[in-house]
């Protein structure tokens, strides 16, 4: 439950980070004509928030991981929560992979989502 929560929130944050410095893209430039040094503060506010972002991108995702791998090592998938449910999959980026029969999501060793590799022979 906590897993398919974080996992949502990774997947979203980024395009939520986006329309949060669209807004304050907006509120700048009608700061520029309204208060000046305004628009400068929230210039750099919003560079100094890199940092913010960062910070919580790499932790929210290490979180994600760590649920992952301990669900896995159960033997449980983290997101559909059926049990004993894994087959390794062969892949070529990743050194083990596993997906889960219930919903088909693929796991690489370190907990990470991996997507499905498209058949290179598939498409010509
Ligand atoms: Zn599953």
């Amino acid at each position: 439950m906590i897993y398919r929560l974080l996992a949502k929130f990774n997947d979203d944050f980024g395009l939520f980070v986006f329309f949060l410095y669209l807004a304050a893209f907006v509120l700048a430039f009608l700061m520029v004509f309204i208060f000046p040094p305004g628009a400068l503060a929230l210039m750099l506010l919003g560079l100094i928030g890199f940092v913010g972002v960062w910070a919580v991108v790499v932790v929210m995702r290490s979180f994600e991981r760590l649920l992952a791998r301990k669900a896995i090592g159960v033997n449980r998938c983290p997101c559909c929560s059926k049990d004993s449910v894994f087959s390794l999959t062969p892949s070529v980026e990743w050194d083990s992979v596993v997906s889960c029969g219930g919903c088909g999501q693929l796991f690489e060793s370190g907990g990470r989502r991996v997507q499905p590799e498209e058949d290179p022979e598939a498409d010509d």
